[in-house]
């Protein structure tokens, strides 16, 4: 093999730090509990850890920018000036710089100094979990270099000896995630010399600090982008050659697919693909490369916990390598950010599990180690991770707790029939309108109801063991028949039992289920100091018992009204988690979606009448790209179905989802075929019907009628006319009266009182139609 030095880097590293010391000091920062100046040497202090341990993996360079004290997205729009008018005064919009204050204002609406406004939107990275804030634009907008933030990072890792690569979000993916004021219209493509302005100055600065490399992160060219946009890559990235730095144009999250030749001929230095998402476009990229560009392989999955595959990586890029020589480097598919920091944290993880993964730690040593692999030069460190990965393939390859031969023969064994209801809705609703015995407008709520502090408290003990597992159940049994009792009182039709017993909805389940494993210290950051333990998804999935049966009909024992059992459906349950990546993700769904079909038929002879089957995260499961969509519908859809078509005609299958975008994908909901769903809706007036009344959705739906993110309590005249809006848009007989979404972060003085309300609007609907 040739030896060559290939270049190793990273695109970003998580910057919570591996105790979370980012959440704890910017949240202490937030109360008053430390100074400014405490908060910004925590900052300092995550920064220079980040970089030494990048050097001291070998990395060639480290990467600086990717530190944000709340987002990173946000930082480009400080950098750039873009702050909303209503978070600070004129001169500070104007001139001079952004405070720190002034960000978390736009972050979270307040900040230790400075009026609270209402804060600025926040939504998802993309495909990931990941919560970025949105830009916010407007006609005739005006940029400025607003914040030196960046320059003072790239002093600080430039005085500790490093060799110093930056990066930004890319001018263009910038504007793709902005979005304009309400109820304006905006090309935002108009803006883009301006931003383009301010990223001329930023170079220039930093070309004259000494850095060389500037990587532009542009994921937006992973998507379908409109003739105007690809247009505007070009004059955008001509605009900026003219900079004294070398550009490299990072894309990941997916393939280049129709940008690629754009991506090619855009004039920068480098191109950062994604390897691990598109490894079929390596070889096309390499054809292509003009001589005087470097190839960034991102080849370590930065999406996921699993360890590389070493030798197979090896032997895909051999021939990259071969011919491009110090031309190609290797990196992560993507920032780290979207990974745990630290493998070595989670000493109560099996070992044989914990030899498969490898968290933000690890696979900075895999990207050195693939470098010098590729290029030739191997170290025995670099034999002794080889070995180590090729072994762990191994053992993943023949675990017992990854394969159960059952698992696979129930899958082998499905027939189309599996995922059908034995009659069609039409029928199905009049047997349950006469089992069910509800009335017309019957008021039902999604699930949860306050998780208060006394729940809290026993299931911590619980856990902790000093609570025996016999009081716990005593105490959750106390709970469950006090939210039987209000909701009797209150007039309810259709009862929940409250979930007072769950910690989480993916995580209840996933600790019952064969094939998950939880760890103790996996956070990853989801938005500002908010960070998530996802569950890993390792193995073929079972039931080994019963989930919530003894539950739901302890709770149905209470009862003569309808008592609806709760679920968390297949998609959401894996779309919640890191899944395995030895098989496609359609199979691992089947498998959790047989694993619930065995819950909700126990459910059913238990004697539980209906069943709830909530599905949040359908929605943002969906691919980047369209024309990947019509296949994840058709395996999610079917999923959802399997898990729901083991019980009989008399059984009534809900479903729920926490949104009401359901324009582009009404089809697949109506194929769900749940005999009802619950959806949000009551902030935009119901105006989100509009597209199960144009499709003509054929099953029962409930709009929600109760804003719950609020602590307003609605009243009477409100949802009365709310459900006239929806009835206008529905026939009667297939609406339900409920609110938005689960009740678990609200207090029981808002929720009574609202509920009493909603029962109201409920009965004074039956008495007007
Ligand atoms: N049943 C769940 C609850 O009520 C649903 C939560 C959700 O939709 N995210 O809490
Ligand atoms: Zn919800």
């Amino acid at each position: 093999m040739a030896l060559n030095m290939t270049v190793s880097h990273i695109l970003g590293y998580p910057r919570i730090g591996g105790n979370r010391q980012l959440k704890h000091a910017t949240e202490a920062y937030w109360k008053g509990d430390i100074q400014r100046s405490d908060l910004e040497q925590v900052g300092r202090e995550l920064r220079r850890d980040n970089w030494q341990i990048q050097r001291e993996a070998g990395l060639d360079l480290v990467t600086v920018g990717d530190f944000a004290f709340y987002d990173q997205v946000l930082n480009t729009s400080l950098l750039l000036g873009a702050v909303p008018h209503r978070f600070a005064a004129e001169d500070e919009v104007t001139r001079g710089e952004v405070d720190l204050d002034t960000a978390f204002r736009m972050a979270r609406g307040r900040a230790p100094s400075g009026e609270s406004a209402a804060a600025c939107e926040m939504t998802k990275y993309f495909d990931t979990n990941y919560h970025y804030l949105v830009p916010e634009l407007h006609a005739g907008q005006r940029f400025r270099l607003a914040s030196t933030r960046l320059f003072s990072e790239v002093e600080e890792a430039l005085a500790e000896g490093h060799a110093v690569k930056v990066v930004l979000t890319g001018p263009l993916s910038w504007l793709w995630l902005g979005k304009e004021r309400a109820g304006e219209t905006l090309d935002r493509l108009s803006l883009l010399d301006g931003v383009l302005d301010v990223y001329a100055e930023v170079l220039q600065r930093l070309a004259a600090l000494g850095v060389e490399w500037v990587q532009l992160d542009e994921p937006a060219l992973a998507l379908d982008l409109p003739g105007n946009w690809k247009a505007a890559y070009e004059r955008a990235y001509f605009r900026l050659r003219a900079a004294p730095v070398k550009l490299l144009l990072a894309v990941y999250f997916g393939g280049l697919g129709d940008n690629l030749s754009l991506a090619l001929g855009l004039p920068v230095d480098g191109l950062h693909v994604d390897a691990v998402r598109a490894p079929q476009e390596v070889d096309s990229l390499v054809d292509r490369l003009l001589p005087h560009k470097v190839l960034s392989v991102g080849a370590i999955d930065g999406r996921n916990i699993w360890r590389t595959d070493l030798v197979e990586v090896r032997e895909r890029l051999a021939a990259a390598a071969q011919r491009l020589g110090e031309r190609l480097w290797i990196a992560p598919s993507c920032s780290l950010l979207h990974v745990p920091v630290d493998l070595e944290s989670e000493t109560e993880l099996d070992a044989e599990l914990k030899s498969w993964l490898a968290f933000a730690r690890q696979k900075l040593d895999e990207t050195v180690t693939l470098a010098r692999l590729v290029s030739g030069r191997v170290t025995a460190e670099d034999e002794r991770l080889l070995a180590a990965s090729s072994q762990a393939q191994a053992s993943r390859r023949a675990s017992q707790r990854i394969h159960q031969q059952q698992v696979a023969e129930r899958l082998a064994g499905l027939s189309e029939a599996d995922s059908q209801r034995d009659s069609d809705y039409i029928q199905r609703a009049e047997i349950q309108r006469r089992v069910l015995g509800l009335p017309l407008f019957p008021t039902t709520t999604i699930g949860s109801f306050p998780q208060t502090t006394e729940i809290r408290a026993a299931r911590r003990q619980h856990k902790a063991g000093t609570l025996s597992d016999d009081d716990y159940q005593a105490r959750m049994k106390a709970e469950i028949a006090e939210a039987v009792r209000i909701q009797e009182q209150l007039g309810i039709d259709m009862l929940v039992h409250g979930e007072a017993e769950r910690n989480d909805m993916v995580e209840y389940f996933g600790e019952q289920l064969d094939g998950y494993a939880f760890t103790r210290f996996g956070w990853v950051q989801s938005y500002g100091s908010r960070c998530v333990k996802p569950p890993i998804l390792y193995g073929d999935v079972s039931r080994p018992r019963a989930m919530t049966v003894a539950w739901s009909a302890y709770a149905q024992s209470l009862t003569g009204a309808p008592m609806k059992g709760m679920l968390t459906g297949p998609v959401t349950m894996l779309q919640w988690a890191f899944v395995r990546d030895d098989q496609p993700r359609s199979v691992t769904c089947r498998q959790i979606a047989l694993a619930l079909r065995d819950e909700v038929c126990d459910l059913e002879q238990a004697g539980i009448r209906a069943i709830q089957i909530d599905e949040p995260a359908l929605r943002e499961g969906l691919p980047l790209r369209r024309s990947e969509w019509s296949h994840y519908l058709e395996w999610a859809v079917e999923a959802f179905r399997l898990s729901a078509s083991g019980v009989t005609d008399a059984t009534q299958i809900h479903t729920h989802m926490c949104y009401s975008e359901f324009n582009d994908i009404i089809d697949s909901i109506a194929a769900l075929d749940a005999d009802v769903i619950t959806i949000e809706t009551s902030r935009s007036n119901m105006e989100l019907l509009d597209a199960f009344g144009d499709f003509d959705y054929p099953n029962e739906i409930g709009p929600g009628v109760y804003d719950i993110h609020s602590p307003n309590i609605p009243d009477v005249d409100w949802m009365v006319a709310l459900m006239e809006k929806a009835a206008e848009r529905i026939s009667l007989e297939r609406l339900w009266v409920n609110p938005d979404c689960g009740l678990k972060t609200r207090h029981w003085d808002e929720v009574t009182p609202a509920l009493a309300n909603m029962v109201e609007a409920a009965r004074q609907l039956r008495r007007r139609h």
